[in-house]
């Protein structure tokens, strides 16, 4: 087995052993990764890139706002604009939801440009630019939003080429998201420990879970890494994904985050992969590459927290090193 074997045995196909063209510094290059969840308007995006996010996708903010910011190259921002929820349902009951980041679906109406209509609301989070729409669907803030709007929803976001992600809590919630055909989850289901018929259903289905397993504590936070551990047994995709802006945690990779997803059974080169998944966007960003300098960890153990020192750098400034 060469070096380069080993190297790609432990983090995958895409890992190379580089060294960067002007300092000589030697690590090792990654595609670009990506926070699939996160919240511009509540964090600091500059540190970003020199602590290795290339890309994240803005789960849940005003439409408008997200429409008209200015873009740096990175991080490359893709977003949901805003949650679609039932009149009064989550998150507009909670304080730290500004005005804008949710709209209410008042009726399960398929005609473009009924007033409140589940095809209106997906049409405009389309048009400000929207990669993914996202729907809310929490059983413990009622209330929630009935089968035929989501369904409403669910067509028309594919209509127009999108994929519908859920917020899901409370009983009954992910399986209401599976069985109605959500393609993704923004955050592994926490509140209830689910059956392992619905987590195959998920997996066959091939629905994507984001982690965010370290917002949580507790109860739910095992409960969430029970869950995503028998996804991914069961062949589910796996997205790493923080939730950045929910609390106070620093902006870049997340080596807690690994660590837990790790620690839930997604290790070396699986965890590497939901790193990299450029989803819902079709390609990585072009350009640059992650560099992660350093011996690599000796086994899949020390990957996460060397993970966390990964940063963006332009694709130009990687020399691979001979092997
Ligand atoms: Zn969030």
């Amino acid at each position: 087995m060469t070096d380069l074997d080993a190297l790609q045995a432990l983090l995958g196909p895409t890992a190379h052993p580089v060294h960067l063209a002007l300092e000589g510094e030697h690590g090792t290059a990654l595609p670009p990764l990506v926070d699939h969840h996160v919240h511009l308007a509540l964090i600091d995006e500059a540190p970003l890139a020199a602590r290795g996010v290339a890309a994240v996708i803005d789960l849940g903010g005003d439409p408008v706002a997200l429409a008209q910011r200015v873009r740096p190259a990175i991080p490359r921002v893709a977003y949901a604009g805003a949650f679609l929820t039932a009149p009064g349902g989550y998150p507009s009951d909670r304080p730290w939801a500004p005005d804008g980041i949710w709209r209410e679906v008042r009726s399960a109406a398929r005609a473009a440009g009924a007033p409140g209509g589940a095809t209106t609301l997906v049409d405009e989070q389309a048009e400000f630019g929207a990669s993914v729409i996202k729907v809310s669907l929490n059983a413990d803030a009622e209330p929630v939003l009935d089968a035929d709007a989501l369904d409403a929803i669910i067509a028309r976001a594919h209509e127009r080429g999108l994929p519908v992600l859920a917020h899901v809590e409370g009983a009954g919630m992910t399986r209401l998201a599976i069985e109605h055909g959500v393609d993704a989850l923004a955050h592994t289901p926490f509140s209830e420990l689910l059956p392992p018929d619905l987590i195959h259903r998920a997996a066959a289905v091939r629905q994507r879970w984001v982690s965010t397993l370290d917002i949580h504590e507790g109860e739910d936070r095992a409960r969430a890494a029970a869950n995503l551990g028998a996804f991914a047994r069961a062949g589910g995709t796996v997205l790493y994904g923080t939730d950045l802006g929910n609390g106070d945690r620093p902006p870049g990779v997340s080596a807690s985050e690994l660590r837990a997803m790790h620690d839930a059974g997604i290790q070396g080169a699986a965890l590497v992969a939901t790193l990299t998944d450029p989803w819902p966007l079709a390609t990585p960003p072009s350009g640059v590459a992650t560099f992660v300098p350093g011996p690599v960890p000796a086994g899949a153990d020390g990957i996460p927290d060397w993970l966390g020192t990964a940063r963006v750098v332009p694709r130009e400034e990687l020399t691979p090193d001979p092997h």
